[in-house]
């Protein structure tokens, strides 16, 4: 995959609190840090992430993300994030509106779009995504801040265009990858279509 073209590894940690599955944590992203190069993207999708920063970063993540649900104190999280040298992103989930950001995006690297609920693979990606990934663009042009989109959730061959024109910069897939066919291609097929999209929208 990574030949083919992909340029970060999403790492999704659900702590089975925050949401409704249990997945993997720092040792494995430790163990991933050893056999690739590219950064690690690291979605925590947990509770009292704060505790976890540290443990996170000495694993190997370069990048950190964190939900705005999650965290009381999302300014100090994200501060502490910068602290141990990794990139901050925060995510708000289909539900929560792009408004609740204004006071952070002057802060992050990223803001992170869940077009799913987050806790599963393999679900369908929620249409009015579009609408918030359009209106971050356009709050970031207005106060000319500079952190990238992510879109995370039902990202395949039939909504990827649309998420680019839409603005999205970082894009994640699990299922339109893995899930047949061989991942390689799969990886060149959708990257293909995002530039072209990208093309479109220029
Ligand atoms: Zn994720």
């Amino acid at each position: 995959m990574l030949e083919a073209g992909a340029t970060v590894l999403h790492v999704d940690v659900m702590d089975g609190h925050f949401v409704p599955n249990i997945t993997i944590g720092p040792p494995v992203v430790a163990a991933l840090r050893k056999y690739v190069t590219v950064p690690l993207d690291c979605h925590l999708m947990i509770e009292n992430a704060d505790d976890y920063i540290s443990a996170f970063a000495d694993a190997g993540a370069n990048w950190i993300s964190v939900h705005q649900e999650a965290c009381v104190h999302l300014d100090r999280v994200i501060q502490h994030i910068h602290s141990r040298g990794a990139l901050a992103g925060v995510v708000i989930n289909p539900a929560t509106p792009v408004a609740t950001l204004t006071d952070i995006l002057d802060a992050v690297d990223y803001v992170l779009l869940m077009s799913v609920n987050p806790g599963f693979g393999g679900q369908k990606f929620i249409p009015r995504t579009l609408g918030k990934i359009r209106h971050l663009a356009e709050l970031r042009a207005q106060r000319s801040l500079s952190f990238r989109i992510e879109v995370d959730g039902g990202i395949g061959l039939d909504t990827i265009s649309a998420v680019v024109q839409a603005g999205a910069e970082i894009l994640v897939s699990g299922s339109a990858v893995f899930s047949g066919g061989n991942s390689g291609h799969n990886v060149q097929q959708l990257l293909q279509a995002a530039r072209s999209a990208n093309l479109q929208k220029a």
